[in-house]
C-alpha cells in the first residue's frame, strides 16, 4: 500500500509590519465604529428611500399627513447622505494619515470631540468659525 505523502508546504506568508505611523490613522476601534456608523445611516437611507417610493395613495385629511411625512422623510434622507459623506469623507481623510487633525487649521482635534463625533474634520474653533461663516452667508 503507497503511502501517501503529504506534500510539505509550509509557505510562511509574512506578517508584514506597517511602517511606524508617522501621521494620525485610524485606529481599529475608531474605524470599526466609523464603518458600523456608516453601515447604519446606509441602511436607514435605504429604508427611508423605500418608504419615499412606495408613498400610499391618500385622500382627505391624510394627504396632509401624507404630504407632511414625506417632507420629513425627504429632510432626514438629506441630513443622512449628508452624514454619510461626512463620514467617507473622515474615512478618505484618515487613509492620508489626517485623522484627528482639524482641516482647517492642521492642529488635532480633541479627543472628547473626537469621541462623541467620530465623523468629524475640523476641531471646535474651526466648526464654530465656519458655522458662523454659514449663517453670515445664509443672512445676506
Ligand atoms: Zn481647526
Amino acid at each position: 500500500m503507497p503511502k501517501k505523502i503529504k506534500p510539505m508546504s509550509k509557505s510562511k506568508k509574512i506578517a508584514r509590519q506597517p511602517a511606524t505611523p508617522k501621521n494620525n490613522h485610524l485606529n481599529e476601534t475608531e474605524h470599526k465604529k466609523l464603518q458600523t456608523e456608516r453601515a447604519q445611516v446606509h441602511t436607514e437611507l435605504e429604508h427611508l428611500r423605500a418608504e419615499l417610493q412606495t408613498a400610499p395613495e391618500a385622500t382627505g385629511d391624510a394627504v396632509d399627513l401624507a404630504v407632511y411625512e414625506r417632507e420629513k422623510n425627504l429632510a432626514l434622507v438629506k441630513r443622512l447622505e449628508q452624514k454619510l459623506a461626512e463620514i467617507d469623507h473622515v474615512l478618505h481623510h484618515a487613509k492620508k494619515g489626517k485623522y484627528g487633525i482639524c482641516e482647517r487649521c492642521g492642529k488635532p482635534i480633541d479627543p472628547a470631540r473626537l469621541a462623541a463625533l467620530p465623523e468629524t474634520t475640523h476641531c471646535v474653533k474651526c466648526k464654530n468659525e465656519l458655522e458662523q461663516l454659514a449663517r453670515r452667508a445664509a443672512m445676506r
